[in-house]
């Protein structure tokens, strides 16, 4: 059956790979919601621009008078909700956008689709999902041992993370409180094509493509769990279609790698895939820098859930889908061009509201 999907935060880099797939691989209909901060980029939504299936409208999702015309007027069957302030740093920076997007934006579309959906017909209340996108940084941090599983006890470190597990608890008290028909869903570290080049994968490609230093934290041993960010979008779709109302679901692809070895692995693929000789081997180029404050130093994600009740599994490992990106971004100059020009936010200004 063809569905009428609203995405939040459409135009960033989870969202634009849920859009791609969503056009691509299913007959659905999408109108993303994207207020278009430094992070949206209509540039990673061009393959699907051209499609009668795809709409947009520029509106921030804290915005209430917008957010109940957006969805009154559009009638979505699910809701996906990407939309945030996702850059731990620039949180540690500025918390007051992350409480203000990711908590204020997220209460105010929970009351925005509640009033909607409390007055659908029957069939369309029961069918209807809310679908919150959020990420395995709400548990804190491992020690060497564990994963996190979806019982695992919430404890966010940074200003990003409390403002997300803030946002998990309205979601789900939604769900209990009013009835409106959930799904969270936990993921780790996304990475792949389209990926905003201040976050650590695409930082370290292009600084070793161009010979610049690569600045990696302490010692480089905390360790995160890795997810290739198609396969992310495809586990998100299937939870929206077949997850169960109410539940929690973590997504992630067992591939946990300490950051310096994640540094050292992009170092070698570039060497083989762009060798320079001006440039020479670029691990001389990895460079120590100050510990961030607070720094968790290690995330690890129990997907079995998702494996056992849905069938999930992740198409890429970590080796695959890292040649993957190197490549992506080797053939994709202009697109990141035109984000590090930041001529990618002056054109939009164009945008129809
Ligand atoms: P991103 O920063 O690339 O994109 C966020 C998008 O939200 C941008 O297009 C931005 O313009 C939009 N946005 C920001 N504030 C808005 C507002 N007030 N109203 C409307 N739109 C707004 O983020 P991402 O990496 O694609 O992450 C998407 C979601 O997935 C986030 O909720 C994040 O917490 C979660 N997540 C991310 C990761 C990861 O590794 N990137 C992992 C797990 C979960």
């Amino acid at each position: 059956m063809t569905k009428k999907f609203l995405v939040t935060g459409g135009a960033g880099f989870i969202g634009s790979a849920v859009v791609r797939k969503l056009i691509s691989s299913t007959p659905h209909q999408v109108l993303v919601v994207d207020k278009l901060t430094y992070a949206g980029n209509l540039d990673s939504l061009k393959p699907v621009a051209g499609s009668d299936r795809y709409g947009f409208v520029q509106a921030d999702i804290a915005d209430a008078q917008r957010m109940h015309e957006v969805i009154g007027g559009y009638q979505p069957d699910v809701i996906m909700h990407l939309a945030a302030e996702s850059h731990v740093d620039r949180s540690i920076d500025g918390p007051g956008e992350f409480v203000q997007t990711n908590v204020v934006g997220t209460f105010t579309l929970l009351q925005a689709a509640l009033a909607y959906w409390s007055k659908l017909e029957p069939v369309r209340r029961e069918a209807f999902r809310f679908h919150h996108i959020s990420t395995d940084e709400v548990f804190g941090s491992l020690g060497a041992e564990g994963f996190f599983h979806e019982e695992y006890p919430y404890q966010p470190n940074s200003p990003y993370s409390a403002s997300k597990a803030a946002s998990d608890h309205f979601v789900r008290a939604w769900h209990h409180t009013y009835g409106l028909p959930t799904l969270i869903t936990n993921c780790s570290n996304n990475y792949g094509p389209y990926h905003f080049p201040e976050k650590l994968i695409p930082l370290m490609i292009l600084n070793a493509l161009e010979g610049k230093p690569l600045p990696v934290y302490g010692k480089g041993d905390n360790v995160r769990d890795w997810l290739y960010v198609e396969d992310h979008a495809e586990a998100l779709i299937l939870v929206a279609e077949k997850g169960r109302v109410g539940e929690n679901y973590n997504i992630g692809g067992w591939n946990e790698r300490a950051n310096i070895d994640v540094v050292r692995s992009i170092c070698q693929l570039v060497d083989e895939m762009a060798p320079d000789q001006a440039i020479g081997p670029r691990e001389k180029l990895i460079t120590f820098v100050a510990d961030r404050p607070g720094h968790d130093l290690r995330y690890a994600i129990d997907a079995s859930k998702i494996e056992r009740e849905l069938g999930w599994r992740p198409a890429e490992t970590f080796e695959t889908g890292l040649r993957k990106t190197v490549a992506w971004y080797l053939q994709n100059q202009a697109w990141w061009e035109r984000v590090r020009s930041g001529v990618y936010r002056g054109e939009r200004l164009g945008v129809a509201v």
